[in-house]
C-alpha cells in the first residue's frame, strides 16, 4: 500500500463520511475509510491541479482508493474558482464587458459565439455556480483579443492559454506556414 502524507480526520468531514465505510470492491474484505490527503495532486478535466485537503475512501486492507461523485464535483468547483481568482477565465463581469464593448443584445452575442442566450445569461450571473466551459472561454478570449489588438495569431493564443494552465502543446506552427507555402 502507498503511504502518503494522508492524516485520519473524522471531525470535519460528517457528509462524505457517510459516502465510504463500504466493502471494498477490489479485494472484497476490506472496508473504505475516509482519508484526508493534504495537498493532493489530481487532474481536472485534463488539467493538473493540487486540492488543499482531499478526501479519497481508502481500503484499510488492499490501499485501493475510491473516490465519491460529491468530493471530486467539489474538487471540480475549487479548480473553476482558482480559474477566477487568477483571471484564467473570465469572470460574469469580464463577460459582459466584452459583450457590451461589442454592443451586442445577449442574443446577439450567443449568436455570435454559438451558444444559447440562456448560456449567456448563466455566465453573466455573478451569483453563478457553473462558470462557462473552456472551450466558450477560449473563444470569448480570442474574440477579446481580436477586438483589442485586430489580429491575432489564434494557434499561439490557445497555445499560451493552455501554458496557463501548466499545459505545454507543442505545434510547429512554422514548419505548417512553410508547407503552405510550398504548394
Ligand atoms: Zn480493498
Amino acid at each position: 500500500m502507498k503511504r502518503e502524507s494522508y492524516i485520519s480526520s473524522s471531525q470535519h468531514m460528517p457528509q462524505t463520511e457517510k459516502m465510504f465505510h463500504y466493502t471494498c470492491e477490489e479485494c472484497g474484505k476490506g472496508t473504505v475509510i475516509p482519508m484526508e490527503f493534504k495537498g493532493y495532486k489530481t487532474r481536472i478535466k485534463g488539467y493538473p491541479f493540487v486540492v488543499d485537503q482531499a478526501i479519497i475512501g481508502v481500503c484499510e486492507n488492499c490501499g485501493a482508493r475510491h473516490f465519491s461523485a460529491r468530493e471530486t464535483k467539489r474538487w471540480e468547483e475549487l479548480f473553476n474558482k482558482k480559474l477566477e481568482e487568477n483571471h484564467i477565465i473570465f469572470t460574469p463581469d469580464q463577460i459582459e464587458q466584452l459583450r457590451k464593448s461589442l454592443r451586442l443584445s445577449v442574443e446577439d452575442f450567443a449568436l455570435l459565439i454559438g451558444c444559447t442566450r440562456q448560456s449567456i445569461y448563466n455566465w453573466e450571473r455573478k451569483s453563478r455556480i457553473k462558470p462557462q466551459s473552456r472551450m466558450a472561454d477560449l473563444l470569448m478570449k480570442l474574440v477579446d483579443q481580436s477586438l483589442k489588438v485586430g489580429e491575432v495569431n489564434v494557434i499561439q493564443c490557445l497555445v499560451d492559454k493552455a501554458k496557463e494552465l501548466g499545459i505545454s502543446i507543442d505545434v510547429d506552427i512554422e514548419a505548417q506556414i512553410s508547407k503552405r507555402v510550398r504548394k
